[in-house]
């Protein structure tokens, strides 16, 4: 009989490969039906169920898809990317991923379909909602504790959709056109930062091209990149449809097809095998992973099996301590918020949304929730004011409709003050967004909500970023409330009244306007192909090395109290840099702050925006507590990827280090010297002058040689001995001057010079 998988070994396994025929290998590495994958009984190969997703276990009891058509079984819905995003704060992620493992498991789940960790390249990005961040550090720190907290429980994560899946346009079938260094030190470096961090169980491959290749097929990708240099040791699954050519993508390392393929592929494989395109070890290798995720996940089904459960009250609660960390005050004008509970008085809370949350987007990530709470019920609980509501708009209604919205302006005028919920409808997986425009309607009632009471604070819903101009500046206190999951109604209220001190930071820009956005010429490409034209320039890389204004910045967020900084202090080791700074609560209320830490190499021989964000810490502290927060810049997010040499290098020089409360309030900067790698490029005949004689030991002996030689050659020793001639001449490739009436240096020397030096 076959050994359970609960107790099997590596020897065993070996056995249970070598016991199964090449059809049911081939069948192994594709699923049974929507969710799982297949069992082989007689050989004690039991399925695994594969379920989305990022915020919360989509587990369907009836009716399959991948689009969120069919209801799941109730599960927190924990707040959606956008919003954890927006909080910073891995321990907290890490506890996130452990309740959302916990479900898993309690539904006899070995895999969650999560988390994304995508950058968002364009605020028109489709499913923005369901990724983390603009920044590739801060994303991979807080996919690490998402990844790290859902294995916890023995169930795995599936990092997705890797790579460079940042658009829903053409989404099956696109080519993003990348250059290397941004390729790696943007779109791949969070995956990098996870996969070497976290070592997640599967990695998602996605459904696009990344340079004319199919992420799906793509051995570069997959298998040079992925696990010879990252390491991986895990599974790569299919995004739900995205194999092209399955032997191909077998080949590159792309072990198991979902959904199920109708056993068609899988005959492919078989013939692939029998007539020798593929050699049956590379299968072989795809089943043991396959096996291997089995065993890593068996006591998922112990614990369904034996009727687990989960908390429902503590995870809605950590739900609601989730969204209200996640809550980002981005003004407030003369202390406007916090509203005071005790007030009597009328309040008007205006915008369906109130009443109705937005609380997550459309698509595969759809969870139906434990529970669903609003925000118009929080606030009436919380209040002693008269709470009087208007609904202002009908959901998906983007015609203003004017009866709703003159009731609302009744209400308005009425009230002392008016809270109104608005935010963006449009947002799913499948399509991007054509704006970041209010709706029609909700900009209409906005407007007469204003002219009847300008004593008015906005609470937006909303999971791509929304455009603020044109009316911010007549509102005095703007909360962004993203997409909150189920329990973001009673946190807003939270924060409204100052039960909770507001603490999320931005982690992607709001612009002015749509046409400053860093790929707003190139979105979202034609033909099947898009051209990541703006380079290393996404999000604030962009706005800041370019000095342009933006509505709200990268890492901005109001608290009700305040923080000063001082004496920061930098110390240099093999591993990276350690930041110590200061922080006080100077304020009257406890609170959270997030203290960013952004680098910069002034005078670097390297294209770099003007700062980067390498590392963040986040404090809490009392009315006048102070502590001194730690944040490590770690060696590898320093580093840049060297276009020419191929390889990761750490430049040399000097490193100045900005500690901030965004990318644009820096309050203390520092520098330190750091000994880079050694970047001296081998001299070739198509090195310059310059390159030369800049060489350690190429210089001297090209110098010795320029000046003994004739008149020709010392001329030319004097005249780059001189910077105007330097620069005239000096980008010259020494192969070129050969060729020249009277060189001082002919092939043959420049060969036998090459020579030299190489030896
Ligand atoms: C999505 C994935 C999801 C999968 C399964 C695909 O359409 O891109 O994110 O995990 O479906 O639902």
């Amino acid at each position: 009989m076959n050994a359970p998988f609960e107790s099997r070994s590596n020897a065993s396994r070996s056995a249970v490969l070598a016991s199964l025929s090449l059809e049911e290998k081939a069948s192994l590495t594709s699923g049974a039906d929507f969710w799982n994958t297949k069992a082989i009984p007689g050989a004690g190969v039991r399925s695994m169920l594969l379920t989305d997703g990022p915020h919360g276990v989509r587990r369907q009891a009836e009716g399959d898809d991948h689009v969120g058509l069919h209801a799941s079984v109730p599960a927190t819905c924990f707040p959606p990317a956008v919003a954890l995003g927006s909080t910073w704060d891995p321990e907290l992620l890490a506890r996130i991923g452990k309740a959302l493992g916990t479900e898993a498991k309690a539904g006899g789940v070995s895999v969650l379909l999560g988390p994304g960790i995508n950058i968002k390249r364009s605020p028109l990005g489709g499913r923005n909602f369901e990724y983390v961040s603009e920044d590739p550090v801060l994303t991979g720190e807080l996919g690490t504790a998402l990844v790290n907290g859902i294995q916890s429980q023995g169930v795995g994560a599936s990092l997705k959709h890797f790579a460079v899946n940042n658009q829903e346009s053409d989404r099956l079938r696109v080519s993003a056109d990348v250059d290397p260094r941004p390729l790696r030190e943007i779109y791949l470096r969070g995956f990098q930062k996870v996969v070497t961090a976290a070592q997640p169980w599967t990695v998602m491959c996605s459904y696009n091209r990344i340079n004319g290749v199919y992420a799906s097929e793509d051995p570069w990708l997959l298998s040079e990149v992925l696990r010879g240099e990252w390491g991986f040791t895990g599974l790569v699954v299919s995004d739900w449809g995205a194999v092209n050519d399955r032997v191909k993508g077998l080949s590159a390392g792309m072990d198991l097809e979902m959904p199920a393929s109708g056993g068609i592929t899988d005959a492919q494989i078989v013939d692939a095998v029998k007539n020798g395109t593929l050699d049956e070890a590379v299968l072989d290798t795809a089943v043991a992973r396959v096996l291997d995720l089995a065993d890593r996940t068996a006591t998922v089904r112990a614990a369904s099996d034996g009727g687990a459960s989960f908390d429902v009250d503590a995870h809605h609660a950590l739900a609601r301590e989730a969204a209200g960390r996640s809550i980002v005050l981005l003004k407030n004008e003369d202390g406007f918020l916090p509203l005071d509970p005790s007030s009597t008085g009328t309040i008007a809370v205006i915008g369906e949304y109130a009443r109705t949350p937005r609380y997550q987007g459309g698509g595969s990530s759809l969870v139906n929730p434990t529970r669903l709470e609003n925000a118009l019920d929080a606030i009436s609980s919380l209040s002693a004011a008269e709470v009087v509501f208007a609904p202002g708009y009908v959901p998906g209604e983007d015609t203003p409709d004017t009866a709703l919205i003159s009731a609302a302006a009744d209400a308005a005028r009425g009230a002392g003050t008016v809270v109104l919920f608005l935010g963006s409808e449009l947002e799913s997986e499948g399509y991007d967004r054509t704006g970041i425009g209010l709706p029609a309607a909700h900009r209409a009632l906005l407007d007469a909500v204003l002219d009847a009471n300008p004593a008015t604070a906005v609470v937006l819903s909303n999971g791509g970023v929304v455009g603020t101009d044109g009316w911010d500046h007549r509102v005095p206190a703007l909360l962004e409330g993203w997409l909150l999951g189920q329990a973001g109604g009673p946190a807003t209220a939270d924060v409204l009244f100052g039960l909770a001190n507001p603490s999320g930071r931005l982690a992607e820009t709001i612009p002015h306007r749509l046409q400053d956005t860093p790929a707003y010429l190139d979105f979202p490409g034609e033909h099947s192909h898009v051209r990541y034209g703006e380079g290393l320039f996404v999000g604030y890389r962009h706005y800041d090395s370019r000095d342009l204004d933006v509505a709200y910045p990268f890492g901005h967020g109001l608290s009700y109290t305040t923080f000063a900084y001082a004496n920061p202090a930098l110390a240099a080791d093999d591993g990276g840099i350690t930041v110590r700074v200061d922080v006080t609560n100077t304020g009257t209320r406890a609170g959270h702050e997030v203290v960013q830490a952004y680098t910069s190499v002034p005078g670097s021989a390297f294209v770099r925006p003007r700062r980067e964000l390498k590392g963040f810490a986040v404090v809490h502290l009392e009315p006048g507590q102070s502590t001194t927060a730690g944040i490590r810049l770690e060696r590898a997010d320093l580093t840049v990827w060297h276009p020419v040499q191929g390889r990761w290098v750490l430049e040399g020089g000097e490193y100045t280090v900005e500690v901030g409360a965004s990318s644009r309030d820096i309050r203390q900067t520092a520098t330190i010297r750091l000994d880079g790698d050694d970047l001296t490029a081998p001299l070739t005949r198509d090195s310059t002058l310059i390159e030369w004689l800049d060489h350690p030991a190429g210089g001297p002996v090209l110098s010795r040689i320029l000046q003994d030689s004739a008149t020709a050659g010392n001329q030319l020793a004097a005249m780059l001995n001189e910077p105007e001639g330097r620069a005239l001449i000096g980008s010259f490739p020494l192969g070129r001057l050969a060729a020249f009436p009277g060189s001082p240096l002919t092939p043959a020397t420049i060969d036998e010079l090459t020579a030299r030096i190489d030896e």
